[in-house]
């Protein structure tokens, strides 16, 4: 057929007049055309059975030579995902061919008449079985790959839970206003993506990282609630499921309190998770930063389990067993008692040792409490029998629990290892009901992270997060004690968003810039308009943002963010179905006066 013949065929080709898996057994008699693709395509009998997809689920129609021989030579040749348009009238089917999975498995069609609008070569792979083939191919072909149901399905979850944050954010009063891509670089703590500017040499915008100064000039222009489903770029090592480009749900308050923040962001969480039939009651639990790292040793502790460690430092403070005994008077010992783990296998607890290694701890100390043998460890002998009954009665142990331990001089680290350990014994242990969601607040974060080596300070947030009012004093004496206000949201062991009431006067803006290594000088030049704009009349304001993509692929229970993004990109920042990056050509960096050099070993492909 050529180009012509197929547009006259199209133009003849009938509109659908429902939607495939909308067909209902009322409609038996009924005469409808259904437009749509070839998933599934059988020869029974010399009888062709065909699966018709469209968005909405499939239909089946039936192709016998005896009953129309036309059709059936049509129908009978197509390879799957053909796409086609038929009409004929809505039957019951045979006893022995209904489908009771299907809401459309009691009808069928025998088509009257076909028209094939794009025959499809043989497909790099079957769609049913995407799931085992290599991810690479699947993005390659990500068209094929969308057709899936299951992406289908995402992506229109990810569809409702943007229109549902719309919604409730209209209604509160909020404006949806576009931000800038082509920025000054706003550092968020990951590398700058940077784009060359041919009108103005030798010189680059970046792509934002967020949107945060400039949603926090919008306070500054009197817009009073902002909001934006933005587009952040951040050049990182992609090992983790990240991605270089997101998507946040990115807002922006004036004239408001931490409290303030939170609830209306309660409110949010609460509307679109609705959308996926998800209820968390509100208002969301609430745990200061320390109290959720030494109690489930992370800044966004999993709660759908009940594995709490127990802080013991005070045990140990004066023990003559040296490690806990320094640990206790610098840093803290803790410990995590395990149900049913007094009869782990020597092996296992040898693992879990080199685990620890792994994680950069010494071991993983531990006392099983065996029904037969009483209590076993091999660091029993080193306390005495006082300090033996503070563990027991402190951690509630019982016969057939373990005890685990992690003392070490840094706090952070002892309550990050033991915390890994935790999530460790929570998959051991099947203690994770998928049907399970609990969602908290994490607040009271420290201001600063202390570098162990030089001392530098840098922001937990970011530098324009408040430092906590009742803390502000401690700023020179003793910074690494002082919280700021930020908070973030944890879910089911995820942090899908955070923020902070921000620093509004200029003076202490200026001053914590300083704090973190900004010379007045580098300050004013990067951070100038912000520290002019707080001299004009800046009210108190505060926001947070929300990783979308994880959002939805939580409530997808997709396997990686790539499932819930339309055209993500792979491990390497690769875009396989139209191969980008790509070399840029003469011309193109000619006009940029750019020329790349790369290092001489280096593989130039990329
Ligand atoms: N800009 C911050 C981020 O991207 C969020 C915020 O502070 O509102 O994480």
């Amino acid at each position: 057929m050529n180009a012509t013949q197929t547009l006259e065929l199209f133009k003849s080709a009938q509109k659908r007049s429902h939607w495939a898996g909308d067909v209902r057994p009322s409609e038996v008699g009924q005469r409808i055309t259904l437009n749509g693709w070839v998933a599934v395509s059988r020869d029974l009998g010399g009888i062709t059975f065909i699966e018709l997809r469209d968005r909405t689920g499939l239909f089946q129609l039936v192709a016998d030579p005896q009953h129309n021989q036309a059709v059936h030579s049509v129908l009978g040749t197509l390879k799957s995902e053909s796409v086609i348009s038929v009409t004929g009238v809505v039957s019951l089917r045979p006893e022995e061919t209904i489908n009771g999975k299907l809401p459309t498995g009691t009808i069928e069609m025998y088509p009257e008449s076909v028209s094939v609008l794009s025959r499809a070569k043989t497909l790099p792979f079957p769609l049913d079985e995407a799931e085992n083939v290599d991810e690479a191919l699947r993005l390659k072909h990500r068209y094929l790959d969308l057709r899936r149901p299951e992406m289908f399905a995402n992506i229109e979850l990810r569809h409702r839970l943007v229109q549902a944050m719309r919604e409730y954010l209209n209604g509160e009063g909020f404006l949806e206003i576009e931000t800038p891509i082509l920025i000054k670089s706003t550092p968020e703590g990951a590398r700058d993506y940077l784009v060359p500017s041919r009108v103005n040499p030798a010189h680059v915008y970046a792509l934002p990282q967020s949107p945060q100064l400039f949603k926090q000039i919008l306070m500054m222009s009197g817009m009073e609630r902002y909001y934006q489903l933005a587009r952040c770029f951040r050049d990182e090592d992609l090992r983790a499921d990240r991605q270089p480009e997101f998507t946040q749900i990115d807002m922006e308050m004036s004239f408001v309190t931490q409290e303030d923040v939170m609830a209306t962001m309660e409110g949010l969480i609460h509307h679109m998770f609705k959308q996926a039939n998800v209820s968390l009651p509100t208002p969301f639990p609430r745990l200061t930063w320390r109290n959720a790292m030494e109690t489930y040793g992370s800044d966004k502790p999993d709660l759908r389990f009940d594995l709490k460690f127990t802080n013991l430092t005070d045990v140990f403070k004066d023990t003559d067993f040296a490690v806990f005994k320094e640990a206790a008077n610098k840093g803290i010992v803790l410990a995590l008692r395990v149900p049913d783990a007094a009869s782990y296998s020597r092996k296992e607890l040898d693992d879990l040792q080199k685990q620890a290694r792994q994680y950069g701890a010494k071991g993983l100390a531990y006392i099983l409490l065996s029904e037969d043998e009483g209590l076993k460890s091999p660091i029993l002998k080193f306390f005495n029998e006082a300090e033996i009954q503070a563990v027991l009665e402190k951690t509630q142990a019982q016969t057939g629990d373990a005890i685990f331990f992690m003392a070490d001089n840094k706090f952070n680290k002892a309550c990050e290892v033991l915390g890994r350990f935790r999530l460790h014994f929570a998959k051991r242990h099947n203690l994770i009901d998928a049907n399970n969601h609990q969602i908290t607040w994490v607040v009271d974060f420290p201001m600063f992270d202390v570098d162990d080596e030089t001392g530098a300070l840098s922001p937990c947030h970011h530098p324009f997060t408040s430092p906590h009012p009742d803390d502000v004093h401690l700023l020179d004496s003793d910074p690494a004690s002082v919280r700021s206000l930020g908070y973030d949201l944890a879910y089911n062991g995820a942090e899908i968003g955070g923020g902070s009431i921000r620093i509004h006067q200029s003076e202490l803006q200026a001053k914590l810039l300083g704090m973190i290594g900004f010379s007045q000088e580098d300050a004013h030049a990067q951070f100038g308009f912000l520290l002019e704009a707080l001299d004009f009349g800046a009210p108190p304001h505060g926001g947070l943002a929300f990783g979308m993509d994880r959002i939805v692929q939580m409530l997808t229970n997709a396997t990686s963010i790539r499932e819930v993004i339309a055209f993500p990109k792979n491990n390497a920042a690769q875009c396989l179905l139209t191969s980008s990056p790509s070399e840029p050509d003469a011309q193109q960096l000619g006009d940029l006066y750019m020329q790349f050099v790369l290092p001489e070993k280096e593989d130039a492909s990329v």
